[in-house]
């Protein structure tokens, strides 16, 4: 079945290392915004959509009224086809999430929340330009579970200014008192054009080789606190494994609605422009086919080794044959005496420190099997 992304393009602020696509909150716009997603959900071609999985990213979500998030999902259960054990995700700032949100959510469906938390350490969200301290992300998350979410995830951050192994590791820990299902690490990126794209904010954050040293002992200890390393980035507890994030890196297919959403429909990847005003001045979005889509033989591998799963043999031969198959098991077998790949049984998957040199891998395996 296919997932189902509708993407909320408001902030209360922007933060000064995010190129994600958002504009400030206001109300006006936000109702426009609503009334347009609802239109797009009609467009016939998507009539009865079955989808095992929603997901409202953004942004920030959270930022829009409880009825306005309840007309979009009323309109979603009229739209399409949505499986009574669908997997329905919202992500939050936990400074927009309250009480009455939070209850709000549940009766409209909603039974996966995601926060931003990103670090328990004060003074590093303070650097990240985030509105809420540590105290108030615990209440949040303590208030999610007495709202009945039993399904609760968040992030967290590593490379941020003032950031060292031993507050990444209090900070792992003290999320992982909470009643956590699903913890997102994500490394720090300067991104051009952000107010973090200068020399000082350059010069204040970690080296490379620092950040890798944290992202191995942040894996060993979200292990030890079961949780599962599932993707490069994503830690759950068993059975807890994002089910909607899943489908994108094993290339199943999603619809994405809003401004900057993406889609993979009948085998063909669309974007939406990230312009909020011709979004909502469209009788209908406007779906741009991407170019250059990558071949199935290219994305397996791509998206494959990201994954705990990894790449499975018998996938393998049926795409690249036996003799490529046989050149891709020569290098995983190199790889592993280098502890950046696990061979186990049929399967092939990289390794924390494999993950962190995963692109440099990936381009090897595709050369192996005459795609680079
Ligand atoms: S709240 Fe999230 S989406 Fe919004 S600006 Fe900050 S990081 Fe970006």
């Amino acid at each position: 079945m296919r997932g189902i992304y509708i993407h909320i393009p408001f902030c209360l602020r922007k933060c000064p290392y995010c190129d994600f696509y958002s504009v400030r909150f206001d109300e006006k716009t936000a109702e426009e915004y609503t009334d347009a997603l609802i239109r797009s959900f009609e467009l016939p071609k998507y009539r009865g959509l079955r989808a095992d999985t929603v997901y409202f990213g953004g942004g920030t979500p959270s930022a829009l009224p409880s009825e306005l998030t309840g007309r979009i999902m009323r309109s979603v259960y009229e739209c399409f086809d949505i499986d009574k054990n669908a997997e329905i995700t919202i992500e939050a700032n936990p400074c927009t999430a309250d009480e009455r949100k939070l209850s709000a959510y549940r009766e409209m469906g909603i039974n996966r929340i995601s926060f931003g938390v990103q670090s328990a350490d004060d003074r590093e969200l303070m650097s990240l330009g985030r509105l809420h301290d540590f105290e108030r992300a615990q209440r949040a998350i303590l208030a999610a579970r007495k709202a009945g979410f039993e399904n609760i995830s968040a992030d967290i951050m590593l490379g941020v200014i003032g950031q060292d192994k031993q507050s990444l590791i209090r900070s792992a820990d003290r999320l992982t008192e909470l009643p956590l299902t699903h913890i997102s690490a994500y490394m720090l990126k300067i991104e051009q054009g952000t107010p973090y794209d200068n020399d000082r904010v350059r010069a204040s954050v970690a080296d490379e080789d620092t950040v890798s040293d944290m992202y191995i002992e942040l894996c060993e200890r979200l292990e030890q606190k079961g949780f599962l390393h599932y993707e490069i980035s994503n830690f759950a507890r068993p059975g807890f494994e994002s089910r909607h994030n899943l489908k994108y890196w094993t290339a199943g297919e999603y619809v994405g609605f809003g401004a900057a959403a993406h889609s993979l429909y009948m085998g063909q990847r669309y974007y939406v422009p990230r312009d909020i005003a011709a979004f909502i001045d469209a009788p209908f979005q406007q779906e741009i086919p991407e170019e250059e889509p990558h071949s199935e033989r290219e994305e397996y591998i791509m998206l494959a080794l990201r994954v705990s799963e990894g790449l499975d043999e018998k996938k393998l031969i049926s795409l690249y044959g036996e003799e490529g198959t046989g050149r891709l098991m020569g290098l995983a077998k190199t790889y592993e005496k280098h502890g950046l790949c696990c061979i186990s049984g049929s399967r092939v998957s990289l390794t924390p420190r494999g993950y962190l040199v995963s692109n440099t891998i990936i381009v090897e395996f595709l050369h192996a099997v005459g795609l680079a």
